[in-house]
């Protein structure tokens, strides 16, 4: 291989070193020169890309630190909902069950079959007797001709409670997912 000679000046100190480098090898002062050079320039040629390098991991680290923080947002965010879904279905199934109460002791009519008065619990929840079993309805107790206000009331709120039923069902079923 062909070779040329590059000259420098040096301090004393760096000549003393290179000397030192090129013992301590056992290459002569000039080839442990052209290896020290050589390694000098292969390093400032990476330094680029080392730069480069840290950059882009430093902003990795920061998109992955906003990612991070934005889980943590969302996680609290999918707790409160859960808190506050968790909070209005205990106030609607408390209502429902105070509904359901005060059905129960509400007495709406007599049974056709065996005379047992019926609350209105026993009409529009169970639709049976509770004493023979007898399927009943609103309108096969009640007189349509001659409808009572309480039965009037009643029969207004009857769709009301199916939906709020389907309500209650449908969150305790979602909560329990
Ligand atoms: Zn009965």
């Amino acid at each position: 291989m062909k070779q040329k000679a590059i000259y420098f000046r040096a301090s004393p100190e760096l000549a003393s070193r290179v000397k030192e480098q090129a013992a301590k090898k056992g290459v002569s002062a000039s080839a442990a020169v052209a290896e020290l050079v050589e390694v000098g320039l292969e390093f400032v040629d990476k330094q680029g890309t080392i730069e480069d390098l840290k950059k882009s991991l430093e902003q990795e680290r920061h998109a992955r630190s906003i990612a991070e923080g934005e889980v943590q947002r969302l996680r609290r965010e999918k707790q409160q909902i859960q808190e506050e879904t968790g909070r209005n279905l205990r106030m609607l199934q408390d209502s429902y069950n105070g509904l359901l109460g005060h059905l129960r002791v509400t007495d709406l009519a007599v049974c056709p079959s065996c005379r047992q008065i019926l609350s209105a619990y026993d009409v529009i929840i169970q639709r049976r007797c509770s004493q023979c079993s007898i399927a009943v309805s609103l309108g096969s107790v009640a007189d349509p001709q001659r409808p009572g206000p309480l039965i009037r009331d009643l029969l207004a709120v009857v769709g009301g409670i199916a939906v709020f039923a389907g309500i209650v069902n449908a969150l305790s079923n979602r909560d329990s997912a």
